[in-house]
């Protein structure tokens, strides 16, 4: 059984985070929010506090976090911000496919310098014709002599308008399906790399989304990571590690709404009294707090399966499709018991539904992750 209890390391880490959160994040949400802001100077401080590369060993300049430190981290953030805490840990999805699939001299080449300043990188999976079906993606790898080339569109790439790296995943022959798909780091420098214009979005306001089309782009064949064909397996693996942290990314706003909705519960009175004396809206808290709470378990259990070197995939996505789903009915619950006001922009809640949304989508859509459990499942039945 996992122990719950956290060592002096993970309870510090979680309180630089919270103050954070709480003093630089927090303040500035609302306003990002509602002017799609991407606040850099709050991304470099992150930067600064070692709140960035989390899952980057230290050897490499990063944090060097396992997966229950960095869910701590995430749902501190997103409790102040859905949307920055997206590009915060963009990062970490961007380069884990490096720490898996990438050699030592590889990691040693790109991944020191990338961490030794503040710099963004995105990972480059969807495509405008699918995000679900990644086996089938179009972009194509042509082998040049000792070079690739690559041609095509990448669509909803997290921070790709502001990254200096990018993790592509091309397919060296479409009729091969997944086992054509190899991965390669392209730098934002490299000719014929250009990044499309932030996409207007329901919310993760703060965060920056957009397309990226790579026409000639020349990649040497020292930066295919794997070996050709092995892409699909490493953008899966990509996945089973980073989904948890989406897992506390929704808990974190999950909990933002409930202690939202509690504490306008205990002030806003109708018929005489506190609208918390009305056993209608102690259900509707009890309901969220037990949401809540269950969501942070499972992804706790999902992220502490993983440090102990399992694959995590049917933990990870459970917790992620949970943890969504939860977030969802907590916000919207929230909404509810803030009555006429909770629809209002000047108040919090309405935000944490939309930024509650994207959780269910991104990382793998949960109609993807149920597939997935079912399939973990009945292998154990079969
Ligand atoms: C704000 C934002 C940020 C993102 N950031 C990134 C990023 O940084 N990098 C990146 O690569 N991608 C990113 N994505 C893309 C995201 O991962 C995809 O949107 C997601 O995987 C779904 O793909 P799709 O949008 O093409 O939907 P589709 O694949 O077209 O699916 C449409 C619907 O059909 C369902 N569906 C599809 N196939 C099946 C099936 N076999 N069984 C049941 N239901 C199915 C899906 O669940 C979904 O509900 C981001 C998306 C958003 C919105």
């Amino acid at each position: 059984m996992p122990d719950f209890s956290l060592t002096p390391e993970q309870e510090s880490l979680r309180d630089l985070a919270r103050k954070f959160a709480r003093a630089e994040m927090a303040p500035q949400a609302a306003e990002c929010d509602r002017i799609g802001r991407f606040p850099e100077e709050i991304y470099r401080k992150a930067y600064e506090l070692g709140l960035m590369n989390l899952n980057v060993p230290t050897e490499y300049g990063g944090s060097g976090l396992g997966v229950v430190d960095q869910c701590l981290i995430v749902e501190e953030l997103a409790h102040a911000c859905g949307g920055m805490t997206t590009s915060v840990i963009a990062n970490c999805l961007a380069l884990e496919p490096i720490l898996l699939g990438g050699t030592p001299a590889q990691k040693e080449r790109i991944l020191s310098p990338f961490c030794a300043k503040y710099q963004l990188a995105s990972f480059c999976l969807t495509e405008p014709s699918g995000g679900s079906d990644a086996g089938g993606l179009k972009t194509r790898a042509r082998k040049d002599g000792d070079q690739y080339v690559l041609d095509g569109e990448k669509c909803f790439i997290t921070n790709a308008p502001h990254a200096s790296l990018y993790t592509v995943f091309a397919t060296v022959d479409p009729e091969l399906r997944h086992k054509g798909i190899t991965a390669f780091v392209v730098p934002r420098s490299a000719a014929g790399v250009t990044p499309g214009k932030d996409e207007e979005k329901m919310g993760h306001r703060a965060s920056s989304t957009s397309t990226v089309r790579f026409e000639g782009v020349r990649v040497p064949a020292t930066d295919r990571l794997g070996a050709e064909g092995e892409g699909f397996s490493l953008a899966m693996r990509t996945l089973d590690q980073t989904r948890t942290p989406i897992g506390a990314l929704a808990t974190g706003i999950a909990q933002a709404a409930l202690d939202h909705a509690a504490a306008y519960a205990l002030k806003r009175q109708t018929f005489g009294k506190p609208i918390a004396e009305h056993q209608a809206i102690q259900i509707k808290l009890a309901n969220m707090a037990q949401a809540v709470h269950a969501a942070r378990l499972l992804t706790w259990h999902a992220a502490w399966t993983i440090d102990h070197g399992a694959k995590g995939t049917l933990e990870s996505s459970i917790a992620k499709c949970f943890a969504s789903d939860a977030a969802l009915e907590v916000a919207d619950e929230a909404i509810q018991t803030f009555g006429g006001y909770g629809y209002m922009k000047a108040y919090p809640v309405e935000k944490l539904l939309r930024d509650a949304k994207l959780t269910q989508i991104y990382e793998g859509a949960n109609e993807i992750q149920r597939t997935v459990i079912a399939r973990e499942l009945l292998q154990k039945y079969a």
